[in-house]
This record gives C-alpha cells, sequence and structure tokens, in this order.
C-alpha cells in the first residue's frame, strides 16, 4: 500500500535537522527489515541508530508512530521515524540530488524576466495551496504544536516558489500581493507568535530589494504599499526604498 503522503509533506513539514538526518539515515542504507501491516495500515522496519531501533509509522500520517529511541519514547518525531517514512514514499528507492536540499529561506534568483500564462497559472495555484497551511488558530493549546509546524510548511512550501521566479515588475507584483495576502492573515486569527510568517515576510521582502538592484521597474510594485496600515510594518523597507527612487 502506498502512503497517503508524498515526499514533499515530510520534507517540508520536518525542523530542518531532522529531516537531514533522516535523509542520511535513508540513504546509507540503515533502514532495514521493513515490512507493512496491512491491519493499521503502517510500516515497520529496524533503523540502524547508535543501536538498532524497531521503529513504526502510520501510513496515513508520517508523524504518527514510535520508536525505541530517547526521543520516541518521549513523543518526539525522531530522525529514525522519518528515515522510515522517506522509505516509505521512495518505496527503497533513494531521493534525487535536489530533493534532498531543505527549503531554506527565499532568495532572488538575480535572472531578469517574466513568466508565461501557464507558469503564472501554476505560481498562483501554488501559493493558493501553500496559504491554506496558514490559517487561523482556534485552539485548544493542545495542538499549539501541530499549528505551529502547519505555518511553517505553509512557508515552506512557499519559498521554492519565491526562489524560482525571475526578476520583473510582473513577479514583484505578485510578491507584494502574495505578501498582502499573508499580512491579512496575520491580522486575521494566525497566531503567529513564533514568528514564522513574519519571519519569512521579512526574507521576501529582502528578496525584493534585491530585486530592484537587478531590475529597477520593480520599485514600481510598491506603489500599492503606500500609506497602508500593515500590523507589524513589513512594507517599511519597501516604501522607503520607492520614496528615495522616486
Ligand atoms: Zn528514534
Amino acid at each position: 500500500m502506498k502512503p497517503y503522503y508524498d515526499f514533499e509533506k515530510i520534507k517540508y513539514s520536518t525542523d530542518g535537522p531532522t529531516f537531514e538526518k533522516a535523509v542520511d539515515i535513508h540513504e546509507v542504507g540503515r533502514v532495514q527489515g521493513v515490512s507493512e501491516n496491512a491491519v493499521d495500515h503502517s510500516v515497520h522496519a529496524t533503523v540502524l541508530g547508535s543501536k538498532p531501533y524497531r521503529v513504526f509509522v502510520s501510513l496515513h500520517h508520517y508523524d504518527e508512530g514510535n520508536c525505541e529511541c530517547y526521543l520516541g519514547q518521549r513523543d518526539i518525531l525522531c530522525k529514525h521515524m522519518v528515515a522510515l517514512a522517506i522509505y516509505a514514499v521512495m518505496n527503497g528507492k533513494s531521493i534525487p540530488k535536489e530533493d534532498k536540499e531543505l527549503p531554506g529561506f527565499p532568495v532572488c534568483s538575480g535572472r531578469k524576466g517574466e513568466i508565461n500564462e501557464n507558469e503564472l497559472k501554476k505560481f498562483k495555484k501554488a501559493v493558493t495551496s501553500a496559504m491554506t497551511y496558514i490559517k487561523p488558530y482556534n485552539g485548544p493549546s493542545k495542538i499549539w504544536f501541530a499549528y505551529q509546524n502547519s505555518l511553517m510548511e505553509g512557508c515552506n512550501r512557499l519559498t521554492p516558489l519565491v526562489s524560482k521566479l525571475p526578476v520583473s515588475f510582473q513577479t514583484a507584483t505578485l510578491l507584494v500581493n502574495m505578501l498582502l495576502r499573508l499580512e491579512r492573515k496575520i491580522c486575521n486569527g494566525v497566531d503567529d507568535s513564533d514568528g514564522t510568517v513574519g519571519g519569512f515576510m521579512q526574507q521576501t521582502v529582502d528578496v525584493l530589494l534585491k530585486y530592484v538592484e537587478v531590475d529597477p521597474n520593480c520599485v514600481e510594485a510598491f506603489k500599492p504599499l503606500v500609506g497602508l496600515e500593515t500590523c507589524f510594518g513589513f512594507e517599511e523597507p519597501l516604501v522607503r526604498i520607492l520614496d528615495e527612487m522616486d
């Protein structure tokens, strides 16, 4: 049976260090003796850590399962469970190099250009889909960590979308609109106490400042931000540069 999640799900919703260690464990073949339990829809294996651990994960939710290691015994998602979940989605195959890289933070591609209508449609659809992970917090407090994780997953999914864009007035406008959407979410019930979304927005602002260095016309895309009252003033550096260049 195939898992209900995919590699992207694991990559974007696991914290970076755990994901990287899990990838290493998977790639050197330390996930062994994998078997499936058709009754409770889970996969079981022995994962070789500092000693061999018996591990299982659900095929429905990759972060549900158990491991005999110190973290696993404390109900914390450990690298062994993530490695086994990776094994389940990769079906034993190795992970392509580009997929191993962490999303990191958004960067400016440095390449001038626009995207065509088809790419634009794809971009908008992917942004909307990533935005669904950045949702209002309605409690209870026991879902707090899962909730923060969901915000991280949303930002992680947006990151490669931003970094892949070429630089132009057109794409700068797309990023400004994305920032305004995130801003509305933060003002309307998204509890960003950990600063995940705010941090992502500031990094995207930095990307836009780089855009202006590559193509000064991009500054025109910042005009809708003038005179706006935002929750935490993310737009200030953009309005300032617009002011200086006008
Ligand atoms: Zn473990």
